[in-house]
């Protein structure tokens, strides 16, 4: 069996844990030590517990706190050559902690868990997403992504389990007060997914074995929850509350595939 939770997602600090048997994977790391602790223990893990965790990019709600927990823990980073420089010129790369790089062209096995790295367009260095199986379920994160690609929605089809990024509303980025640059950024082809861009990719995937889908990286000032998640549903022909929701507060909670 495959489960995974989320401690948080938004801009202010992502975190899931996918487990499958003993195999605990963080993804992600962009909440303060002690705060990513407090919520692991809201989900009955302990830090030990934690095999590794894998980041995405650099960007500091996902890659900024990562060694942090990995050097109080003793826990191994995984990630690409082009994160791992981003986050070394900006000193975050500590010394001792164990790095294994990976790259958007192979898979890996971290104890029970395959793990397959896709690239996606975001503006960082190497940013990567990932699938993770127990052999069985395949569970899907997207977040951090501009625009979908042919590649992201072949390696996402058929999974059974799907966390999508659904960042924004357009009308609402639009109308609010971002500055013009940062509104440019953030609706570009390496900024972030909107709503209808997140019901595109979904109504683009194969769907057959879809249990649980749920909307992540809303933003607070540019997005509704149920915005995002009449979105979802609307690829799927399904009831919004079906749909789960990742929230920045609380996360999610443990979900099986
Ligand atoms: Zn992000
Ligand atoms: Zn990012």
């Amino acid at each position: 069996m495959l489960r995974f939770a989320s401690l948080a997602s938004g801009s202010k600090g992502n975190c899931l844990v996918a487990q499958a048997d003993g195999t605990v994977l963080m993804l992600d790391c962009g909440l303060a030590l002690r705060e990513t602790e407090r919520r692991l223990a809201r989900l009955g893990l302990e830090p030990a517990q934690v095999s590794a965790i894998l980041v995405t990019h650099e960007h500091g709600d996902h890659g900024g706190r990562a060694f942090d927990f990995a050097a109080a823990h003793g826990v191994t980073v995984v990630l690409t050559h082009g994160t791992a420089e981003a986050l070394r010129q900006e000193g975050k790369v500590l010394d001792g902690v164990k790095l294994r790089y990976v790259s958007g062209m192979e898979k890996l096995a971290l104890g029970g868990i395959e793990v397959q790295p896709f690239t996606v367009p975001h503006d960082a260095r190497e940013p990567v997403q990932f699938v993770f199986s127990d052999g069985a379920a395949r569970l899907g994160v997207l977040t951090d992504i501009g625009a979908s690609t042919v590649h992201v929605e072949q390696v996402l089809s058929g999974v059974d389990a799907l966390v999508l990024e659904c960042n924004y509303d357009a009308g609402m980025l639009a109308a609010g007060g971002y500055p013009r640059w940062l509104k440019e950024r953030i609706a570009g082809p390496f900024g972030h997914l909107d709503n209808l861009q997140a019901e595109h990719l979904l109504g683009a995937l194969e769907r057959s074995k879809l249990k649980h889908v749920i909307g992540a990286h809303l933003s607070q000032q540019n997005n509704r929850p149920e915005l995002a998640r009449a979105a979802l549903a609307r690829a799927l022909g399904c009831e919004a509350s079906w749909i789960g929701l990742a929230t920045q507060d609380d996360g999610f909670d443990w979900r099986s595939v």
